[in-house]
């Protein structure tokens, strides 16, 4: 097959969050698949420092957006170690600022101009390059109405044109929403705002739109697919995908085995893997011990997060416990994350308290992020809601067992355990259901107690976590089926009509 992929980020290019590990990965292993993918970015500011060779293309484009007919240029990349293309649409007064979307914390208002015009210049690009293209992938709002030009614009005869879409949602709190006199940026007709399609609440919704019309919709795991189409998660948005539930599934992101290997990861003090993970976590966690001031001690439990300091992270649940936990347990707590200020001001003000039992960093490190996973005995992830989830796959592959809430994509990789799924030989962390932090406490004061008074049940656990295959080649050869099976039931559809 040959797969177009647009997408507003795409690691190592282009970075925000994990849309781009997301979209610079699946090319790659499409492409080890026997794939060919091409990819679709725009040329930000940030480009110019990519660890990517960027040559300038002679394909200029010009494209209407509203009653303007705005021109650019095609540069082109390729992936790190790969024969996979990339494409940078170049429009300097659009993209070449300081940020992708914003800056100071506000979106740059033209948001939807910029996202009509990358849209419009992609399709155009197919036709100037002479691409022979089987499916479009879209990526979230910023590439959302790419399936609506398909159906709705284009001419279905034209072989650039008859081309099926998939639209993947990577956070449906991120939707594009607009005022309604955006609509005319699109140059869609009128027809299409309404409450079915285009419009949401008197509002333009790109995601909406999206969702109406690509022919196939997936999100980041199967459980998140359900969730959205509850109005708990669905953010608005429930009545759209249920509309669409026929095609909506879900496929659960990889890890990147290359930055994240217990044997090979340059950040560890020492690395480990299934023969010597007792040695190599203890001495992992007696450097993080060390590290972050605590009392180096083998046998105490010590329980890490690493992330956002988000409500979406579940903080409103962690905090309670924490403070009871610092004040009556015996247990050693380490948090690296940066985020909210109420949550950071929480934090710090406790670890003042009890800097014997909790070690914080309240920044970004990369390094101390995969000395965390490796050093720490259980690692924390009670979110409210969560899309997929990384951090967790990461944790079971360093052999440190996981306590989540049983949310999206955590749902879909934490097996609780108990005695059925110790029996089935499936149980790798522990979980619980209710947002409550009475559900975490209780989660933890069993992981706790496992890990103290039953290690052979924890050697299973982490064993069970070390040798799962929690790498992109298992999603890429889902996607690459969701692929096969849209561009069938497309081809199908066109032959009846
Ligand atoms: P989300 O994308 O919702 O933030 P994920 O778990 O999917 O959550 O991915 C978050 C990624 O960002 C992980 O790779 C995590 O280790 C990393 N990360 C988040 N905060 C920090 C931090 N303060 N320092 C280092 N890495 C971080």
């Amino acid at each position: 097959m040959k797969i177009l992929l647009a997408s507003s980020e795409v690691e190592p290019i282009a970075k925000t969050g994990g849309l781009a590990d997301v979209c610079g990965t699946l090319p790659r292993e499409l492409e080890r698949l026997g794939h060919e993918v091409v990819v679709f970015l725009p040329a930000y500011r940030s480009v110019r420092r990519a660890p990517v060779p960027i040559t300038a293309t002679s394909v200029q484009l010009a494209v209407p957006v509203g009653s303007k007919l705005v021109t650019g240029r095609l540069l082109e990349s390729r992936l790190p170690d790969s024969q996979v293309v990339v494409y940078l649409v170049e429009n300097e007064p659009y993209f070449d600022r300081q940020q992708l979307y914003g800056e100071n914390g506000s979106d740059y208002p033209d948001n939807c101009e910029r996202f009509v015009f990358f849209c419009r210049a992609v399709l155009e690009a197919i036709r100037l390059l002479d691409l022979e293209i089987d499916l479009i992938h879209a990526n979230d709002w910023q590439t959302a109405l790419l399936p609506v030009y398909l159906k709705c614009e284009l001419d279905a005869t034209s072989p650039y044109e008859n081309i099926p879409s998939l639209l993947t949602i990577h956070n449906l709190a991120y939707q594009g929403r607009f005022w309604h006199w955006d609509m005319l940026l699109t140059g869609l007709d009128w027809k299409y705002f309404n409450w079915r399609q285009m419009e949401f609440y008197g509002q333009l919704n790109l995601l909406k739109s999206g969702i109406a019309f690509a022919d196939a919709i997936n999100t980041v795991s199967p459980t998140y697919a359900l969730e959205i189409q509850t109005s708990e998660q669905g953010y608005g948005l429930e009545g759209a995908l249920q509309h669409r539930a026929g095609v909506l599934s879900g496929i659960l992101n990889g890890i990147d085995t290359r930055a994240w290997n217990p044997r090979t990861d340059p950040h560890l003090s020492m690395n480990y893997d299934l023969e010597n993970w007792r040695e190599g976590k203890a001495k992992n966690k007696a450097t993080l011990q060390q590290q972050m001031g605590l009392k180096v001690d083998p046998k105490i439990p010590l329980i890490g997060i690493v992330g956002r300091m988000a409500s979406q992270k579940g903080w409103s649940l962690i905090m309670p416990v924490m403070q009871h936990w610092l004040a009556t347990i015996d247990a050693q707590w380490v948090v690296l994350g940066t985020g909210q200020p109420e949550y950071e001001s929480a934090v710090a003000a406790l670890r003042n308290k009890h800097s014997d039992k909790l070690g914080i960093n309240l920044s970004f490190s990369e390094p101390l992020a995969h000395l965390i996973e490796a050093g720490a005995d259980l690692f924390l992830m009670p979110s409210q809601y969560e899309p997929c989830g990384l951090n967790q796959m990461y944790s079971m592959a360093y052999g440190t067992v996981p306590v989540v809430r049983r949310t999206g994509g955590l749902a879909d990789t934490v097996v609780d355990t108990n005695d059925a799924t110790l029996e089935r030989g499936t149980a790798n962390g522990f979980s619980f259901n209710a947002f409550l932090p009475q559900a975490l406490e209780q989660s933890l004061a069993r992981a706790v107690w496992t890990y103290q008074s039953k290690p052979d049940v924890w050697q299973r656990l982490v064993e069970r976590g070390m040798t799962s295959d929690w790498s992109w080649s298992q999603s890429a050869r889902k996607y690459a089926e969701l692929y096969e099976r849209t561009i069938t039931l497309f081809r199908a559809e066109r032959q009846h009509v």
